[in-house]
């Protein structure tokens, strides 16, 4: 009998390639020429003075970025990555310190205890939301637990309600990796403003982005101080500034320049349209694709919005008969790749990321110098775990159960998201060609 999947020879759902990501138009071009115009470029000097607190541009978009998000202090930082180191050594982590973190995020997430000689230690996440689960974080807490980092992951607010409580209670700082989620919300209070100190990405992946970038937000005057000192120096500035608590007082250059900050203030004024668009589109995708036997598009937690940074959907086996990885291949087959990133094949993965305590980092034990720091420092006294097994729902996930797309991005059209929806209905009606 004639095959009908494209995998097995049949005619593809669509041919034309996917249109490449893109948020930049008129304006930001207008307020990047106008900072090319003045010739400064970055305004920052690692002394202290006005210049501290960098030029004109960075300094108006932390205000505005602060108004937006209802934050007393924004920061900006030239990454997330940055900005969540600036943020762990702002709340004062040290060695002997334990951080309880989520194996399922960016490795980003996960590294800054390390760099402060501090031990990451690896809660699991819900199997319906895919945050770190409340039980699984207070199983995990010890006396040295100092912090938990929280990511709102691909743009779900973790459960505000629970980890907070749990935070109060153990007397632990929460930083909340919001990159995935600008504009989610937890009942009308924006991720990255529910726990002490949260974080935003502006890479180019993000709903709104300036290249690289990044920025912090906090209420707390002396978090802001320490999240300013850390990007610009600390170390020459805290004697002049009149600084008593010299804790981690070892700067960096996190400094974002005029140009990213001319860019981000142009993008923070379409975040809230582009997001709505994110949303009606995983919303009309999800409408197609709930009808799908084996498949279950994303639920939302009650009380929050969600802003879908990807699409993620969890695969039944014992439904389809065919194992995750064989059911994606074929609609990928049906599919095209992204313009500009073309080798990627069509922008559908499986697992999302591997349980970041399997990373080789984690497993041979070997992070700052080749010793076994800060695992054999002399001020850690416990007794960390980074087996294969240790959270069992992000195994499964990953190795069976979840996949996501990066389809569904500006300036993407009904027609795109029309042709993702029949890939998945066709696969789905001759899935028996697969098995
Ligand atoms: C993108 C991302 C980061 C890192 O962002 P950069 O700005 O590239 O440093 C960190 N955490 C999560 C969850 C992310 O998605």
């Amino acid at each position: 009998m004639k095959k009908i999947l494209a995998i097995n020879g049949g005619k593809k759902v669509r041919r034309k390639k996917f249109p490449s990501y893109n948020t930049i138009g008129k304006e930001e071009k207008r307020a990047v020429l106008k900072v090319l115009n003045s010739g400064v470029l970055s305004q920052y000097l690692g002394v202290w003075g006005k210049d501290f607190y960098g030029g004109e541009e960075v300094r108006t978009l932390e205000k505005e970025w602060a108004a937006h998000f209802h934050v007393k202090h924004a920061i900006a930082v030239n990454s997330a990555t940055s900005g969540l180191f600036a943020a762990t050594g702002a709340i004062g982590i040290g060695p002997g310190d334990e951080v309880i973190v989520s194996p399922y995020t960016m490795s980003a997430s996960v590294m800054p205890p390390l760099i402060y000689g501090a031990v990451p230690v690896f809660a699991d996440i819900e199997q319906e939301y895919f945050c770190l689960d409340p039980a699984s974080v207070e199983q995990r807490i010890t006396e040295r637990t100092k912090a938990i980092i929280v990511v709102d992951l691909f743009g779900q607010p973790y459960d505000v309600e629970r980890i907070n409580k749990i935070a109060k209670k153990h007397n632990l700082i929460l930083i909340e990796d919001a990159s995935q989620a600008p504009g989610a919300a937890y009942q009308g209070k924006f991720a990255g403003t529910l726990g002490d100190i949260g974080i935003f990405s502006l890479n180019y992946h993000k709903h709104i982005h300036t290249g690289e970038g990044g920025m912090v937000v906090t209420d707390n005057d002396e978090l802001a101080d320490r999240v300013r000192l850390i990007r610009n120096h600390a170390e020459s500035i805290v004697e002049a500034k009149g600084v008593k608590n010299l804790t981690n007082m070892v700067g960096f250059n996190f400094r974002m320049t005029e140009i990213e900050a001319a860019i981000a203030r142009c993008q923070l004024k379409k975040l809230k349209s582009l997001l709505k668009s994110r949303i009606n589109d995983i919303e009309y995708l999800t409408k197609r694709l709930e009808t799908i036997e084996g498949l279950r598009p994303p639920r939302v937690r009650p009380g929050c919005t969600h802003s879908f940074y990807v699409h993620p959907i969890l695969y039944d086996q014992r439904v389809t008969g065919v194992p995750r990885d064989r059911f994606i291949d074929a609609v990928k087959a049906e599919l095209t790749p992204t313009r500009g990133r073309e080798s990627w094949g069509p922008l559908i993965s499986c697992g999302y990321v591997k349980p970041l305590y399997l990373l080789p980092l984690f497993q041979k034990r070997i992070a700052i110098g080749a010793n076994g720091y800060p695992f054999t420092a002399p001020l850690y006294y416990g007794n960390v775990t980074y087996k294969k097994g240790i959270c069992p729902v992000v195994e499964q996930l990953y190795e069976y159960s979840l996949f996501y797309h990066d389809l569904a991005k500006p300036p993407v059209t009904k027609k795109d998201l029309d042709d993702i929806a029949k890939a998945f209905v066709k696969v789905s009606r001759h899935v028996k060609e697969l098995r």
